[in-house]
Parts: structure tokens; sequence; C-alpha cells
């Protein structure tokens, strides 16, 4: 086996374990080099009152520390861009890694992308998954930055469509559990599942996926509404591996593509 190296490029500390882990921990565990690469420290994710008095940024970095521990990555590098924030919290100065320039933004990317001559570079999709516009510019910036150090596979992190956008409306007739969610949203979040190209089978990986998520503990612990990592942390066993045991791709390049491997056309 040829090692090769995944450069996996996040918006927000816990994005990496929520819609990565699996494959990552995966591709560690089969001896590749794993490569974490942040745009922000998510200061201005959401999380409990208590947490507000302490240093978020600081809080948030040193989980994705344990996080990235946790899924055997070998390096982890934070970008330090500011953090958008999402609707209510959004910065009001209006900076943050969204309203920067794509290729501006791209050029911490670029250099580790060189520095380590990475196979793959894993991305999001389009929309962003459910439309973070931080999300959003992981999509723009991973592809100038793919393009400039000539990556050769560029993958962007998604999820079906379809069977979200049904959870999302049988979970909004719940009261109190999506408050906060407009089921609407996700009509056009992520990807219709017939363009998806890379379906990545991480069961064998729950382990490492459930401590990375366990170590956003500030995600796990917010005031203010229900959050993903909390829900999947609350999952018993059986219903984690079925909602958590698969994570998916698109490789825009290679429509109708169908594969289970990473480091499929390398
Ligand atoms: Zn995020």
């Amino acid at each position: 086996m040829r090692r090769r190296t995944i450069v996996s490029f996040h918006a927000h500390p816990d994005d990496e374990a929520l819609l990565t882990g699996g494959t990552l921990a995966r591709a560690a565990a089969a001896g590749h080099r794993v490569v974490l690469v942040v745009a922000t420290d998510g200061e201005a994710g959401l999380a409990s009152d208590a947490q507000l008095t302490t240093d978020l940024g600081e809080l948030r970095r040193r989980e994705l520390d344990r996080a990235a521990a946790a899924l055997g990555c070998a390096r982890v590098v934070r970008l330090g861009l500011p953090d958008s924030g999402w609707r209510d919290s959004t910065r009001a100065d209006g900076a943050g890694f969204s309203r920067i320039d794509p290729v501006e933004a791209a050029a911490g990317l670029v250099d580790v992308l060189r520095e380590e001559e990475a196979d793959v570079l894993t991305t999001y999709d389009p929309a962003g998954g459910y439309g973070h516009p931080d999300h959003v510019q992981v999509h723009l910036v991973g592809a100038v930055a793919a393009a400039r150090a000539r990556t050769p596979v560029v993958l962007e992190a998604t999820l079906p469509r379809e069977p979200l956008h049904r959870l999302v409306r049988v979970a909004a007739r719940i009261p109190g559990l999506l408050d906060a969610v407009d089921p609407t949203t996700f009509a056009a979040a992520f990807t219709p599942r017939s363009r998806i190209t890379h379906r990545i089978d991480v069961r064998g990986h729950l382990a490492a996926k459930r401590a990375a998520l366990g170590a956003h503990a500030s995600q796990a612990s917010s005031d203010v509404g229900p959050r993903t990592v909390a829900l999947l942390l609350r999952l018993p066993e059986p219903a984690f591996a079925l909602v958590a045991g698969r994570e998916w791709f698109l490789d825009r390049r290679r429509p109708g593509l169908r594969t289970d491997d990473l480091f499929d056309g390398l």
C-alpha cells in the first residue's frame, strides 16, 4: 500500500468530527498521513452561558487537539481566521472568515497542501451543508487552494439531502427539539443522493469518531438550542452506528463515480 496524505479542511473545531471523523480515523488507522486544517478557532460558536465567561476560542483550540488525537491526525494547522458567527451571534463588526476574499483566505491552506504534497483535500459542498457562511467559504477557499497547489483529488464532505430533509421535517414537529431550525432551509442543503460519489463505511471507526465528538464538550452543552454534537452523543450505540456509520463526499470532477475508497483514482 502506498502511504497517502490527506488534508482535511474545516471551518470550526467540531466540524472535522461531525462530517469527516470516521473517514479521517479510517485513513489514519490504515497508515495514511492525516492533516487537519481549521480556518477559525470557533470563538463565535454557541456555548453555554457559563462558558462565555471563559475564552471560548482557547477552550475550543484545546478541544480540537483532543479530537485530532482521537482521530489519529498527524498534524493540526489553525489558520486563526475570525469566526463569522451564525445568525443571531453574527459578528457586529462584519469581519469574519466568510467575508475574506477566497483567494486571500486560501494562502495558508495552499502552503499546507504544498508542504504536505497532499494527495487528497477534503472541503465542503457549495451549499456549505446547512448554509453556515463559513462553511460555504470552506468550499470556495478549498477550490482555490487545490487549484493553486495542484492537489489531484478534491472531495467535498456532504450528506445525502433527502433523508436529512425528511428527518428535519419530522423533528421540527417535536416542540423544543429544533426550534431554531427552519425545515425549509434543508430543501437545498447538502447534496442530492444521486450526485454523491464517495460513500465511506466508517463503522469500524466509531469509537474514534465518538471520542472526537466527545472532545468538543463546549459544543455539547449549549444553552441555546440543541446541538448536533450533543444529539449524537446521546444516541445509544446501535442508533449512533446507524447515523454516524457512513460519511459522504462528492468529487465533482468525476460524476457517476461510486466508491468506498477515499484514494480511488490516485
Ligand atoms: Zn462549523
